[in-house]
């Protein structure tokens, strides 16, 4: 959905390698393609201009960090950017322990609103192991109480409906019914029309006063862009919503509406239907949609990572080790393991823009990494120092000690040198803060 925009920003930020500084001259063109990417998303022009001022403040205000390049700071700064104007962070369901949980959900019709109706059912069945009924409250759309009774068994989920009575009154009874039979969640599907008008309005208005819902749940159609923003600003004018989800995220839609409901309506988005099956229901996290849009790879935590768990000292060290060429199996083993303390390196590899198609192979899993210890052990301390004169038979004689294969050995040697070159890459990240140096 955003490949489009994140190919954009791509080549903007590619653009900016090999400046030397963050200058206004030389981010203005940045500044310019991001603009432009954002309004062929169908970003509303008003947030458009907010948002690039905003990082155009950031960027040549902000004391940057010495050991990242202006292209990557940049990343991080239109990144923390896009989670701000997405909300920041992820907003789930508020249920309370042991209480019956209400969610009315709002939308025009073809919206979706039947649709997400089972996905949330199915999403809180399956993650909080939740009780769900169903309520059939659209009675305009003849097609809509079947549809949903068809999914509801379809999905093994109940539902409360009534043929010839009013929303109120199936609202009131299914309030009843789920009293008695102790259902923990109460999904409401209600009636939506072609446009907002005030009928449907009233209508929704007391079915939530019967509901008296801890949620109220808008469901927008991601396809429809900016009009989806604005229908949801109108509905919530008329009854208080509390969330929205967008439907048909997997469609050609440009995904504006993704980044500007929050900006404009002040509600999050909590969820992203992103397909016709009833499981197609994604958690909206606006720093991993940030990232999914600059599809650069998260630049950012790999930084915070690394902070958090590289002593300074001893990265130091590291690093003029690396610089010299000293960089020893020893040290390989050492930050092998603790790599490994910092979750899983094909995590992290995925993180690293540029390096981290390169060094995918590198396999980290606790028996992997007794079979390292092995071969290194079994390596004389010259060896270990200068792994260069690793010959043939040097090799075979390892494999033999380690009980490994010669094949295993090379692979490792191979991992060694990839991993001084990551290493390298990681330190640079994580060094002091300061001016701004190098390029991407
Ligand atoms: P309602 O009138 O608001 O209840 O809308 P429906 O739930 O009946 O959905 C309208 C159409 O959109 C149906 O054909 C759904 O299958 C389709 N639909 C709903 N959500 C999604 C989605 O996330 N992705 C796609 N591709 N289609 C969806």
């Amino acid at each position: 959905m955003f490949e489009e925009l994140s190919g954009r920003l791509e080549s903007t930020v590619k653009n900016l390698s090999g400046q030397g500084k963050i200058r206004e001259s030389n981010i203005s063109e940045a500044l310019r393609e991001v603009k432009r990417a954002l309004l062929e998303a169908d970003v509303h022009f008003r947030v458009v201009r907010e948002f690039v001022a905003q990082v155009k403040e950031k960027a040549l205000g902000e004391e940057v960090l010495s050991s990242v390049t202006p292209a990557q700071q940049f990343v991080k700064i239109v990144h923390d950017e896009l989670v701000v104007l997405m909300g920041g962070a992820h907003r789930d369901i508020r249920f309370e322990n042991n209480q019956q949980t209400r969610i009315v959900m709002a939308g025009l019709q073809g919206s979706g609103k039947t649709t997400q109706t089972a996905k949330l059912a199915l999403h809180f069945r399956k993650n909080g192991g939740h009780r769900p009924l169903m309520v059939a409250c659209d009675v305009h759309r003849p097609a809509a109480i079947d549809q949903l009774e068809t999914l509801g068994k379809s999905l093994g989920i109940d539902v409360y409906s009534e043929r010839g009575s009013s929303a109120e009154d199936i609202a009131e009874h299914a309030m009843e019914y789920a009293r008695k039979k102790d259902y923990s969640l109460l999904i409401f599907d209600t009636a939506g029309r072609l446009h907002i008008d005030e009928s449907m309005m009233q209508e929704l208005r007391n079915v939530h006063a019967i509901a008296n819902p801890h949620e109220v749940f808008f469901v927008a159609d991601a396809m429809t862009g900016q009009d989806a923003v604005n229908v949801a600003q109108e509905f919530h004018e008329a009854v208080t919503c509390t969330g929205f989800i967008l439907s048909k995220m997997d469609g050609d839609a440009r995904g504006g509406a993704a980044l500007s409901i929050n900006n404009v309506t002040g509600v999050p988005l909590c969820y992203l239907g992103v397909g016709e099956k009833p499981d197609a229901l994604e958690p909206f996290y606006p720093d991993r949609m940030a990232s999914r849009i600059l599809g650069m790879g998260d630049v950012v935590s790999l930084v915070e990572k690394a902070e958090s768990v590289v002593d300074l000292e001893e990265s130091k060290k590291l690093e003029k080790k690396l610089r010299r060429n000293q960089f020893t199996l020893q040290d390989f083993l050492d930050q092998l393991r603790k790599v490994q303390k910092m979750g899983s390196i094909t995590d992290l590899l995925g993180m690293l823009p540029g390096v981290g198609g390169k060094l995918k192979g590198i396999d980290v899993d606790p028996k992997a990494i007794k079979h390292v210890e092995a071969i290194i052990l079994s390596m004389t301390p010259a060896e270990r120092e200068k792994p260069k004169i690793l010959n043939a038979s040097r090799r075979r004689r390892i494999a033999r000690g380690s009980g490994r294969t010669v094949q295993e050995v090379n692979r490792l040697m191979r991992q060694f040198e990839d991993m001084k070159k990551m290493m390298k890459q990681m330190n640079r990240m994580s060094r002091k803060k300061g001016g701004v140096s190098g390029a991407m």
